[in-house]
């Protein structure tokens, strides 16, 4: 049998299913239809009873009857509801969507297995949006052992591929499949020493296990080659560059830093920034070029490690630049980092696509020249016409920003070694997410605030409390504090989401009239010049309120700000709240965050807002974040080819990615090339990958 078979080909397909799958499930050959796994499994001895069902989100299995089914008419949406029994009780399914079909679908009088998520409102037991599957015949329903439940979709189900219809021509395939035709893709040594089945027998076993032990087995092993191939390619890609490529050695540690250390810096440096700098330093200093991702929540003081980096390359003779994401962060960077130097006798520059005509000239003919030492800017600064004369340390903040085309750009501006590169992030991010996505570059962390700092308090707060949210507001003013008030804008309704803005700033400007206050208004449709106009009138502290989309989500510093509120917080996701959140509490007031959302809350948005009220923890709500979306979509589109899993889980394989970035990481010890005998499988594999996923090669 040849795998690689156009899947219309199998028996029990044909073109017309054939066409189907692929289009629906991105099956096209009989190898892609063995990798498309169940997503659970029946077990046929295990149900519960609806008597027994008591809390609230359990996961449940019930066998019973379907009584009944009606279309229930809603204002804006109808919904389907059918009673169903066993025999200790009743239960009500609902359906809001793909009602019409659902409804074609069931039949009422027939026995079904269900599944899905209790809800208990008032004491009455649901759950929406059931799996259901019919029990046709006795033979069916006494089936021992796991059945395999397959993702399917409407339009394969109405040509009967629904979950069964997968199963039987899995079964088809597996059956005429041997071992030999579905190689062995890990070396022997591996196999055996972790104990991991091998290959065969893990496709075999977790489409048709024949007990739970077997199923998990499979399952392990599958989903350790998933995650043990990304991270030895990951780290085969940084210990080779470790190895061979080269960069500049900074030996020392000079008078630049000194005198900035004892004479202009104000305070102690926490723990944690001086374990950062350290590593750094040892980057730096080690002849090879250091890719370091540094991460730290904001206000935890990044700044200044990039300062104090900055200051041992000039001690080193080198130049280094600070690039941030736009122009008004780079010009607070510009400013701050100005005044902290101030007496040093440092040249710094400030560039960005405003700075034109002879300032522009003048800048770029004296950085080519060596005459300016530390250069910060927006995007402008990895342009063409800019030309170092020893670029030997860049700094980029706030990352996300940055498309990995404009890091390689950043790379190409040193001529003899690349230069040495830092990205900075405020978005803290699980440590599973961060292995699998930064899996390549070292990683230091700031897991540690600076002293003094109060927390900020975060309430919230339904519509139905808006004149208490004023009559704050007001009281805040009074004090002489700023505010942010932020709307949400989302892409798909983004008319709407300007009209609510709209609206806002009007109701806002009745209970704080013109004569007497000002407000600025920023969104993403202004032009930058009007935005950073209005930004600026905020940053100097003229207006006092600030109305905002979440452009000002990153880094905008303004330490007289100290409430943020948000409108329509339950539309956020909470990495975003936290960013948000993250603007205020940067001075010595106390400072609020007010999350204003509707009375009626879905589950996962009152788990965000509760997450939120609970902690200030970036870490903990990167956690929270994954577990509620899923790694997929966290980093979602911008590294999707790192995030395409097919069965191994961020959220929950912790440990089994812990152990194949182990065992990578070993085996890349002994042999960087991956050149002995024994590892001839994997360097193969590595070579396909590089091939198919260069895109994953960053540069960062
Ligand atoms: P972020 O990590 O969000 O970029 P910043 O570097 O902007 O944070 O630092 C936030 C503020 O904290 C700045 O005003 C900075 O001067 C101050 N800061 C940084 N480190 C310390 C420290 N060790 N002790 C006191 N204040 C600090
Ligand atoms: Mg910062």
């Amino acid at each position: 049998m040849q795998l690689d078979s156009p899947i219309e080909y199998l028996k029990g397909v044909g073109p017309a299913r054939g066409d189907l799958l692929k289009a629906e499930l991105k099956i096209f050959n009989f190898k892609d239809l063995l990798f498309h796994f169940p997503f659970r499994y029946v077990d046929r001895t295990q149900f519960q009873l609806i008597k027994d069902l008591d809390t609230e989100g359990m996961i449940v299995q019930i066998k019973g009857i379907l009584i009944d089914f009606e279309l229930v008419k809603g204002k804006h949406q109808s919904r389907l509801a059918a009673l169903f029994k066993d025999e200790s009780g009743f239960l009500e399914l609902v359906w809001f969507k793909g009602v019409k079909w659902v409804q074609k679908t069931l039949k009422a009088g027939e026995q079904y297995i269900i599944f899905g998520k209790l809800n208990i409102y008032k004491g009455k037991k649901s759950i929406a949006h059931p799996e259901l599957e019919l029990i046709q015949g006795s033979t069916d329903s006494i089936r021992k052992g796991l059945d395999p439940v397959y993702p399917s979709t409407e339009k394969l189900t109405s040509k009967g591929l629904d979950s069964k219809g997968i199963r039987n021509i899995i079964s088809n395939l597996i059956k005429e499949l041997k071992a030999i035709e579905l190689e062995e893709n890990l070396p022997e040594y591996l196999v055996k020493k972790l104990k991991l089945l091998p290959r065969f027998k893990a496709i075999q076993s977790i489409h048709f296990p024949s007990d739970t032990t077997v199923q998990k087995a499979a399952e392990m092993r599958l989903k350790f080659e998933e995650l043990f191939y990304l991270q030895l390619f990951l780290l085969h890609n940084k210990k080779n560059r470790h190895l061979f490529i080269k960069g500049h050695t900074f030996e020392k540690v000079g008078d630049y830093f000194n005198r900035f250390y004892h004479e202009n810096l104000k305070f102690e440096l926490t723990a944690a920034q001086k374990r950062v700098i350290k590593e750094i330093r040892a980057d730096m200093g080690s002849s090879h070029q250091m890719n370091r991702l540094l991460q730290g929540d904001v206000g935890s003081g990044k700044t200044i490690v990039g300062l104090l980096c900055m200051l041992i390359a000039l001690d080193n003779g080198f130049q280094s630049c600070l690039m941030a994401p736009t122009e008004i962060l780079a010009m607070q960077h510009y400013k701050g980092i100005k005044k902290m130097v101030e007496g040093l006798g440092i040249r710094i520059a400030f560039l960005s696509g405003s700075i034109k005509g002879n300032t522009r000239k003048e800048t770029l003919k004296m950085l080519k020249e060596g005459d300016i030492h530390i250069i910060i800017g927006t995007h402008a600064l990895i342009e063409d016409p800019v030309v170092f004369k020893n670029l030997g340390f860049a700094i980029t903040d706030e990352q996300h920003r940055f498309g990995v085309m404009q890091r390689a750009k950043l790379w190409a501006k040193s001529k003899v070694f690349p230069p040495h590169i830092l990205v900075m992030t405020a978005t803290p991010i699980p440590r599973t997410l961060a292995m699998t996505i930064y899996g390549d570059l070292d990683v230091s962390i700031i897991d540690e605030m600076p002293p003094g700092r109060k927390e900020v308090k975060t309430i919230h707060r339904t519509d139905t409390h808006r004149p208490q949210i004023i009559a704050f507001m007001h009281q805040q003013i009074e004090s002489g504090r700023q505010i942010y008030v932020v709307f949400p804008l989302i892409e798909e309704s983004e008319t709407l989401d300007l009209q609510n803005l709209q609206m806002g700033y009007e109701q806002l400007l009745q209970h704080f009239p013109p004569q007497k206050f000002q407000i600025s208004v920023v969104h993403g449709r202004m032009k930058a010049a009007e935005k950073d106009f209005e930004m600026d009138r905020f940053v100097k502290g003229i207006t006092q309120i600030m109305v905002a989309t979440t452009v000002i989500e990153v880094g905008v510093n303004v330490p007289n700000a100290s409430v943020m509120v948000i409108e329509n917080s339950e539309r956020f996701g909470l990495s975003q709240l936290h960013q948000l959140r993250g603007r205020v509490g940067r001075g010595a007031d106390q400072s609020y965050c007010l999350l204003v959302s509707s009375y009626k809350l879905s589950h996962e948005a009152r788990k965000r807002i509760d997450t939120m009220v609970r902690t200030n923890n970036g870490f903990e709500i990167a956690e929270a974040d994954m577990e509620l979306r899923g790694a997929g979509n966290i980093y979602g589109t911008q590294q999707s080819g790192q995030m395409d899993f097919r069965i191994a889980n961020l959220a929950t394989d912790q440990k089994i990615l812990q152990t194949a970035r182990h065992i990578a990481n070993q085996i890349l010890d002994i042999d960087p090339e991956l050149k002995s005998p024994q590892n001839l499988k994997l360097k193969d594999q590595i070579k396909h990958m590089k091939k198919f996923k260069h895109n994953l090669d960053r540069i960062s």
